[in-house]
């Protein structure tokens, strides 16, 4: 099941499960598309591939128990800020190649 983190793992800002700005990667880093627009440029700091938005938990019990009632968010917070130096560098080669070709 996905992790639904409760802050951007970069500015901390509290990305709660109702969140349309919340973006991550396929290991589930998450942060927000601010952050992942103009700090990481689309490239996940921890594994180089790109960000989707993150799919929203139903709140309401609508179908067999498969809501945020049973299933809630994370509370843990990840955060480990990008310094944004060496986050340049190390998008440098990657940021234009597209997510799927990488
Ligand atoms: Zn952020
Ligand atoms: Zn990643």
């Amino acid at each position: 099941m996905l992790e639904l983190r409760a802050t951007c793992e970069n500015c901390n800002k509290a990305r709660p499960p109702d969140s349309i700005d919340a973006r991550l990667c396929t290991y589930e880093c998450t942060f927000c598309a601010d952050c992942v627009e103009n700090v990481l440029y689309n490239v996940c700091p921890n594994c180089g591939g790109g960000f989707v938005p993150r799919p929203i938990r139903p709140a309401k019990n609508w179908h067999g128990d498969n809501f945020l009632g049973k299933d809630p968010a994370s509370t843990t917070i990840k955060h480990r800020p990008v310094d944004p130096v060496r986050h340049a560098v190390f998008s440098a080669p990657i940021k234009n190649i597209p997510p799927e070709k990488r």
